[in-house]
C-alpha cells in the first residue's frame, strides 16, 4: 500500500497527503493517479530535496545582507538561494547547489564571517503539509459589521440556516488559516534551532472548529523530546558528537548550555521562550511573559496582521482538549452552528467572552463544553459521553496526560452516527429552556458521564473534594477536579439563567420560527439583539425568587455535615427557610402571619446564640408557619413539601438604605472594621430600624404592602435550589414592584450570610 494511504475502518481510504477520502479501491486509484496527488507528490519532492541541501546558519552581524552569505558560502561551492529573516536579520536559510557542497560546509569545523563565528546547522526536516488553495470569492477577510450581520441573517430562509450562515459569516477565511498556518512552521523552525526536537502545537480557537475572525493563536510549546535530547547530549559520550549535527551544547551562544530544562521552573523556561521570541522570530514584537495566568504564557503579537498570540509551555491537557472539541464538530455538524449562534448570543448579552485577564463571565472554552453536554443529553442523545467514547478508543489512541485518562478515538469514524434529528433551530430552543430552568449551583456538569452530578455525594469523591465549587460548576472533561466555570460570580450566574429563559420564551414566538415576510427582525437576529433582562419580569410563574445552593458560604464543618446528611436537601431547605423568617421578620421589620397554630419548629438544627429568629417586640407579628402541602398528583415525598408565610410591610425598609447605612457607619462607634460589618445581618437589621424611626414609629391602620411568598424545593429531581413564590395582595401597583425589585438582591445575600453564621447540628 502506498505510504500517504490509511484505511478507514468501513472500507474507506484516506490520502494523507491531499486529504481526499475515497470511498473504494478503485477510486482510490483514480485520486492516486490523478493531477493533485501528481502535483503534490513533485512538491513534497522538490521541497524535501531542498531541505536535504539547505543549512540553518545565525550568528553574523546585524545587517548582514544575503549576497554576502551567498559570497561566503560560495567558496563552498554552488549556492541555489538564500533566504534571510527580513525583519531581525538574524537567520538565514541557505540553499546550497547539491549535497555534497552542504557536506562540505558541514564538515568545516569553524565558520567566521566579518568575525564574527557563525552557527551553521543542517536544516530541520518538516513533514510536508499540504494547504488547500484560497477558494475563490471569500470575502471574509473584511471584519463584519453588525448591519451586515442582521442583514445577512435576514435573508436566510429560515432559523437553520440563519445559524448556518452564521459559521460562514464568523470562520476563518482561507488566508488567515494560512497565515496563522505559515507562523506556526515559521515557530517551529526558529524554536528547534534552540530547543532541539521541541515541537509547536497550535490548540484553542484557530484548530478546534470555534474560529472566528482576529481570534487569538494558542501555541503549545512541547519540550519533552527537548528534555531527553539535552540529557543525552550531557553524556560524555554524547556531548563532543559530529559538530554541526550535535547538539551545540559546547557552543557558547547556545541557549540550551545555560538551561537545565529537567529542573528549570515554568517561569525561567517562559523567560527563554521570550527571549527567543523577541530577538529571533521575524514579525513578532510585543512579547510580554505574564506569569499570573492559570497556566502562565508569553503573548506576542504579528506585526503585519494584527494577530494576538500565546505560547504556553505546560498545556498538554489544552491540546487534548482541543482536540476532543475537533472530534465534536466532526462527529455532528449541527455541534458547530449551535456553538457559534450561542456563543454570539451570549456576547452579546455580556454573559460569556474571554475577556484579558479573565473577569466573572464564562469563558468561551466553558460555554462550549456546556452546549457539548447539551448534546450529550438529549434524548437520543447527540454526541457521546467521554466514558462511551473511553469504550471506542483503540490501543494507539490511549493517552494519560498529566495524571489523567485523556483516551478518546482521534478518528471520528470509529464514533456510531448519531439518531438524533431534532433541527438546529429547536435545538436551541431547548438549549435555552433547560439551562433557564438547571440547578447551576446545585450540582456539577459532567462531560465525562453526561449528566449532572448532584453535589453532595460528588464533594465526597476524590476529585469533588479538590474542584472549586461556585455558582456554576462545570467540570473539565479531563482534568477531572477542574471547574472550568469557577470564575463566574453569583450574578453573571444568575443572569445566564435570566437570559436563557428570555430566550426560551422568545423561540416559542412565530418571531423567531418563521421569516418575517414585512423585512423585519426575525429568528437569530432579535436574540442577538443585546440586553440585559428587565429583573423584575413577571415569569410564567408569576414573581419568583431563586435561593441557589450555596454550600460554599458555609464553614467547612458545617459544608462537611450537611454533605453527610441523609437528606441534605431537606435540611438546605429547611435552613433556607428559617433564614426567610429571620430577614423578613427581623431584619426588614414586617410582620409575617399565617394559619394560626402552625410554627417553623422543623428547623432541624440549633442557631448559635443570638440569631434564633426571635418573636416580634410590637406584638403584631405571628411565627412564619411551615405548612406541608404535598402535591395533588403522584406520591408524597418529603421533598415536596412547601412553606408559605403571610406577610405585612408597615415602613419603607427598602428604601434609602444605602444612605441609611452610611449614616450609621458616620455616627456608630468608630470601629476599624465598620466597612467590613456593612451588609451583616446586625447593620441591616439596624438600618432598618433607623429607616422606621426616621418615618415615625407610628403604626398605620393599614400596612403599605401585604404578601404572601411561598418556598418550595426547586422542580428538577436533584434540585437543591430554593423557589421563592410571591403573590401581592391585589391592587398594590408599583409600590410591590419597588419592595420585590429590592428583595431579589437582598434576599439571597442575607440568606447567604444567615446560613453562613448558623451552626449546623447533627442532621
Ligand atoms: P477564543 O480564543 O476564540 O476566545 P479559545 O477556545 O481559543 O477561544 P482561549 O481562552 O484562547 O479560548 O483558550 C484556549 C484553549 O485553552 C481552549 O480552547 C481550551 O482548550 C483551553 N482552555 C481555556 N480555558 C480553559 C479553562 N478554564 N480550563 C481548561 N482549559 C481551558
Ligand atoms: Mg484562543
Amino acid at each position: 500500500m502506498e505510504p500517504d494511504v490509511e484505511s478507514l475502518p468501513r472500507g474507506g481510504f484516506r490520502c494523507r497527503l491531499c486529504h481526499v477520502t475515497a470511498a473504494n479501491k478503485p477510486s482510490l486509484q483514480d485520486h492516486l493517479q490523478g493531477k493533485k496527488h501528481q502535483r503534490l507528490e513533485n512538491l513534497r519532492a522538490k521541497r524535501q530535496d531542498q531541505e536535504l541541501r539547505s543549512v540553518f546558519v545565525s550568528g553574523f552581524h546585524k545587517g548582514t545582507s544575503a549576497p554576502e552569505l551567498t559570497e561566503y558560502f560560495q567558496t563552498f561551492g554552488g549556492v541555489a538561494s538564500v533566504v534571510m529573516d527580513k525583519d531581525k536579520g538574524v537567520y538565514a536559510i541557505v540553499e546550497l547547489q547539491d549535497q555534497e557542497v552542504m557536506e562540505k560546509v558541514l564538515a568545516q569545523p569553524e565558520h567566521c564571517l566579518q568575525g564574527q563565528r557563525l552557527r551553521v546547522k543542517p536544516r530541520e526536516k518538516k513533514e510536508f503539509k499540504y494547504m488547500p488553495p484560497k477558494k475563490q470569492g471569500s470575502a471574509h477577510d473584511i471584519q463584519l459589521s453588525p448591519e451586515k450581520l442582521v442583514q445577512a441573517l435576514c435573508q436566510a430562509d429560515d432559523v437553520d440556516a440563519q445559524m448556518s450562515q452564521l459559521v460562514q459569516l464568523f470562520e476563518l477565511s482561507e488566508s488567515e488559516r494560512r497565515l496563522r498556518h505559515l507562523l506556526v512552521t515559521l515557530f517551529q523552525e526558529v524554536f528547534s534551532e534552540f530547543f532541539p526536537e521541541c515541537a509547536i502545537l497550535p490548540f484553542g480557537s484557530s484548530v478546534n472548529g470555534f474560529d472566528i475572525h482576529g481570534c487569538d493563536l494558542d501555541l503549545f510549546l512541547d519540550l519533552e523530546k527537548t528534555k531527553t535530547f539535552q540529557a543525552n547530549a550531557k553524556e560524555p559520550q554524547g556531548a563532543q558528537a559530529e559538530e554541526g549535527a550535535g547538539p551545540d551544547s559546547d557552543s557558547e551562544d547556545s541557549i540550551l548550555s545555560d538551561i537545565d530544562l529537567t529542573t528549570a521552573t515554568v517561569p525561567e523556561v517562559l523567560e527563554l521562550v521570550a527571549a527567543v521570541l523577541r530577538k529571533c522570530v521575524p514579525g513578532v514584537h510585543s512579547v510580554q511573559v505574564v506569569h499570573s495566568a492559570r497556566r502562565p504564557v508569553v503573548k506576542f503579537c504579528h506585526k503585519d496582521s494584527g494577530l494576538l498570540g500565546d505560547i504556553s509551555i505546560n498545556n498538554r491537557l489544552a491540546v487534548c482538549n482541543t482536540r476532543f472539541l475537533q472530534l465534536c464538530t466532526e462527529a455532528d455538524e449541527r455541534v458547530r452552528p449551535l456553538v457559534y449562534a450561542l456563543r454570539y448570543w451570549a456576547k452579546q448579552q455580556a454573559l460569556a467572552g474571554n475577556p484579558f485577564g479573565g473577569g466573572p463571565l464564562l469563558n468561551n472554552y466553558a460555554l462550549t463544553l456546556l452546549v457539548l453536554f447539551f448534546l450529550q443529553t438529549r434524548s437520543p442523545p447527540a454526541l457521546p459521553t467521554l466514558a462511551q467514547l473511553r469504550e471506542l478508543t483503540g490501543d494507539k489512541d490511549q493517552a494519560i496526560v498529566d495524571g489523567w485518562d485523556c483516551s478518546f478515538p482521534q478518528d471520528v469514524s470509529r464514533l456510531e452516527p448519531s439518531t438524533n434529528t431534532e433541527s438546529l433551530c429547536s435545538l436551541l430552543a431547548e438549549f435555552f429552556r433547560v439551562f433557564g430552568d438547571h440547578d447551576f449551583a446545585g450540582c456539577v456538569i459532567s462531560l465525562q458521564e453526561g449528566r449532572a452530578l448532584p453535589l453532595p455525594s460528588f464533594l465526597l469523591s476524590e476529585v469533588g473534594a479538590k474542584l472549586k465549587l461556585g455558582p456554576f460548576n462545570v467540570q473539565d472533561p479531563f482534568e477531572l477536579s477542574h471547574n472550568v466555570a469557577a470564575n463566574v460570580n453569583e450574578k453573571i450566574a444568575q443572569r445566564f439563567q435570566h437570559c436563557c429563559r428570555d430566550g426560551a420564551k422568545y423561540c416559542r414566538s412565530l418571531q423567531y420560527q418563521r421569516k418575517s415576510s414585512k423585512g423585519k427582525a426575525w429568528g437569530l437576529v432579535r436574540l442577538f439583539q443585546p440586553g440585559v433582562p428587565e429583573a423584575g419580569e413577571l415569569g410564567p410563574d408569576g414573581l419568583l425568587i431563586t435561593i441557589p445552593f450555596m454550600l460554599m458560604a458555609l464553614s467547612p464543618g458545617s459544608r462537611e455535615q450537611l454533605c453527610q446528611a441523609r437528606d441534605f436537601r431537606r435540611c438546605w431547605f429547611h435552613k433556607v427557610c428559617a433564614a426567610i423568617t429571620f430577614v423578613l421578620k427581623d431584619v426588614l421589620k414586617c410582620s409575617c402571619m399565617g394559619p394560626a397554630g402552625e410554627s417553623l419548629g422543623q428547623e432541624p438544627t440549633e442557631q448559635s446564640g443570638g440569631e434564633q429568629p426571635r418573636s416580634d417586640e410590637r406584638g403584631s407579628l405571628a411565627v412564619s408557619p411551615a405548612k406541608k402541602r404535598p402535591r395533588v398528583e403522584g406520591p408524597v415525598s418529603e421533598e415536596e413539601e412547601s412553606v408559605s408565610w403571610s406577610c405585612a410591610v408597615w415602613h419603607r425598609v427598602w428604601m434609602g438604605r444605602r444612605r441609611m447605612r452610611r449614616q450609621l457607619r458616620h455616627l456608630g462607634s468608630p470601629q476599624p472594621d465598620t466597612e467590613q460589618e456593612a451588609g451583616s445581618l446586625e447593620v441591616e437589621e439596624k438600618v432598618s430600624e433607623a429607616i422606621i424611626q426616621q418615618e415615625g414609629e407610628s403604626l398605620g391602620a393599614e400596612p403599605l404592602l401585604r404578601f404572601t411568598v411561598c418556598a418550595r424545593v426547586g422542580g428538577g429531581q436533584e434540585d437543591t435550589r430554593t423557589l421563592l413564590y410571591f403573590t401581592p395582595a391585589p391592587q398594590q401597583g408599583p409600590l410591590f414592584q419597588d419592595f420585590y425589585h429590592f428583595l431579589q438582591g437582598f434576599l439571597p445575600r442575607m440568606v447567604e450570610r444567615y446560613v453562613g453564621r448558623t451552626a449546623w447540628g447533627r442532621q
